[in-house]
């Protein structure tokens, strides 16, 4: 092992020699001519020239000498089924799906718009096009009509996979009336549509349009559909944003450069071992489940373990239990997730046999110090935070202990990643601020392979979104405040539109909810900036407190919310001190895990929530409405 310095010092300063040469951890059918072209900033292009195929990378590659073990294995706890398929199974139910898409007229760079719930064929469907050269858009299953919707003229695919129902919770929930009224409201209307039916829910086909999957399936029989091989820049899919500050913006991601980021991340970030057990419990509908669930332990050789199920059913021992069944790893979870396992007793865990894992990894949001340490406490290994957007696929901060194993510093998900460029830059100056200072973290172009091409069909809103906010045209915003240390660690401070102004004072979001979350009665918290007439903007936290009962009456609310006030004004002073601290069940997250405090601000300010495509679960919001109206 190296020093991480050197490392990272060289993958900045001589990116085409150090991407060049990690090009070879994936194959390539035709060598490319340029590491990288640069000729239209912001854009950049990775591999120009190279021919490559994901699927080939992901399975074909490992069959030699992988072909009997287990490439992908599903496990549901809302259906109690799992299933395992080795490298060889895998293999030929993808090109089962890759005939079936071809049989419906499906050619390179059409798109398939995958609405699915987290059973292998979701996995087969991605990898299936990624074979073809067709371009894949996961929408997460279950989403309402009218966001999947947008999502299909905008994204305008010839077919869809879908299945009769997902399940939540040992809830169905029916996707095809969703997908009906999708397709009816949408101006864009594809071909064919393919129905995985799980007989979860009885299914009316539309005749003409509707296709059953098991029928298919048997009449392409063991077809054989060799790899296309595209350009390295050929789009492999498109991904919508969470949309937690706005409208989603559609990814599009290349093929070349991801693979080769993938691979370099499962090494010398994750520390994967080829034919080890990676277990990350995201889900496919966000970029964390593209990159690693589907995309990145299979090209790493791994086992990837598919979790159709939430982290507290049957209880709140399932997600260890699944990692000791499996022998995993490496796991890849949220801090939500970890953060509603601490409402449990911990017995369950410490039942299993946890010995196989060495990591468990943690993106999504921030990772709060009483978090962190709890579950760290709990694991007694390394529980690495890594930061990172849609738009990068990868992470842009973490530690790559594959390359030295860095000290972690609490509350910081790490330092730069290969390959970015970080800097933490003046709002307005757009210079680069000192150590201890907050500022917006940015990126310097080029962004690294596997980042975000453009925006779907529309090169102008990726260059006036991300490339327009500083006097350079050649640094890219990541919409969050950061501040750095002397050694280069960063932290998170929030994004840049939550930010709240108390009287002159401008305070983040995440300061302030880490204070409160450092009280021992509190599981969650949000806290958003309200307009107020004297103050401008006065910061109301919504509290989920770990015992529901000590809030059951008034005066229990009173007292915890004295305590919790004054918790943040020792901590960060009277200003940050919260206005009101209401106390609710759950907060309003996205199918993603975020909170979505726009939409809790619009209420507190008595305006719309706007747009909810994204929402979780409709039920959170009306727990704000009614302790806006409630509480005092
Ligand atoms: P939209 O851009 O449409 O509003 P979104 O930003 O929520 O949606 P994602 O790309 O899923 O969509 O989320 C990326 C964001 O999540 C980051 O910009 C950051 O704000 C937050 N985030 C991710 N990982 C971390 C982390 N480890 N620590 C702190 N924040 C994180
Ligand atoms: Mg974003």
């Amino acid at each position: 092992m190296g020093s991480y310095r050197d490392y990272y010092r060289r993958s900045v300063e001589q990116p085409q020699e150090f991407w060049g040469e990690k090009a070879a951890l994936i194959d390539w059918h035709r060598p490319f001519e340029q590491v990288l072209d640069g000729s239209r900033k912001p854009f950049a292009a990775w591999f120009r020239g190279g021919l490559t195929n994901l699927c080939h990378n992901a399975v074909d590659r490992h069959l030699a000498a992988r072909a009997q073990q287990p490439a992908l294995v599903w496990e549901s706890t809302e259906v109690d089924r799992s299933r395992s398929y080795s490298y060889t199974e895998l293999h030929r139910e993808v090109q089962r799906m890759a005939a079936i898409l071809q049989r419906h007229g499906v050619e390179a760079g059409d798109r398939v718009l995958l609405y699915m719930p987290m059973i292998p064929e979701a996995v087969f469907g991605m990898l299936a096009c990624a074979r073809i050269g067709a371009i894949h858009s996961v929408v997460f299953g279950g989403f309402a009509a009218l966001s999947l919707a947008t999502r299909i003229d905008d994204a305008r695919p010839k077919l869809i996979l879908s299945s009769d129902a997902g399940s939540r919770a040992g809830r169905v929930v029916p996707y095809k009336p969703l997908l009906d009224e999708a397709i009816e409201r949408a101006t864009h209307k594809p071909a064919a549509v393919l129905m995985v039916d799980r007989g979860l829910h009885p299914m009316q086909p539309v005749a003409g349009r509707d296709l059953d999957y098991a029928t298919e399936r048997a009449a392409v029989g063991d077809a054989v559909v060799p790899c296309a091989w595209v350009d390295a820049t050929h789009p492999s899919y498109i991904l919508y944003t969470s949309g937690t500050t706005g409208r989603p913006k559609g990814v599009q991601r290349d093929t070349g450069g991801y693979a080769v980021a993938l691979a370099t991340s499962m090494r010398d970030i994750f520390c994967g071992r080829p034919g080890g057990t990676y277990f990350c419990s995201s889900d496919i509908g966000w970029v964390v489940g593209h990159s690693y669930i589907v995309y990145g332990p299979l090209i790493h050789g791994m086992t990837t373990v598919l979790y159709e199920g939430t982290p507290v059913r049957p209880d709140a021992g399932i997600l260890w239990r699944l990692a000791e069944r499996h022998r995993a790893q490496v796991m890849f979870s949220s801090p939500t997730a970890v953060r509603v396992l601490k409402k449990f007793a911990p017995e369950l865990m410490r039942q299993c046999d946890l010995s196989s894992l060495e990591r468990l990894f943690l993106a999504g949001e921030p990772l709060d110090e009483p978090t962190a340490s709890w579950i760290s406490g709990m694991l007694g290994k390394p529980v690495v935070d890594n930061y990172w957007q849609t738009e990068t696929g990868w992470p842009i901060l973490g530690i790559a202990a594959g390359v030295e194993a860095l000290a972690p510093k609490a509350g910081s998900p790490g330092v730069a990643m290969p390959g970015y460029k970080v800097s933490i830059l003046d709002e307005s100056s757009g210079r680069p601020v000192p150590a201890g200072e907050k500022g917006v973290l940015a990126i310097d172009w080029p962004l690294p392979p596997g980042c975000m091409q453009t925006v779907w069909g529309d090169d102008q809103r990726f260059v006036d979104t991300y490339w327009s906010n500083f006097a350079s045209a050649q640094v890219y915003s990541t919409f969050d405040w950061g501040v750095a240390d002397e050694q280069g660690y960063v932290t998170i401070l929030g994004r840049t539109d939550d930010v709240i102004n108390v009287a002159g004072h401008r305070l983040g979001t995440r300061e302030i909810e880490e204070s409160i979350s450092s009280h021992a009665a509190v599981a969650e918290v949000a806290v958003v900036g309200a307009a107020d007439a004297v103050k401008g903007q006065q910061a109301v936290a919504f509290v989920v407190p770990r015992d529901a009962a000590r809030t059951a009456d008034a005066q229990g609310r009173t007292e915890l919310a004295a305590q919790i006030m004054q918790t943040v004004q020792v901590q960060l002073g009277a200003v940050a001190r919260p206005a009101r601290v209401l106390f609710v069940g759950m907060l309003p997250k996205t199918r993603s895990g975020k909170l979505l405090r726009r939409s809790i601000q619009a209420l507190c300010e008595q305006r719309a929530p706007g747009d909810l495509t994204t929402l979780e679960d409709p039920a959170a919001l009306e727990q704000i409405r009614s302790a806006l109206a409630e509480q005092p």
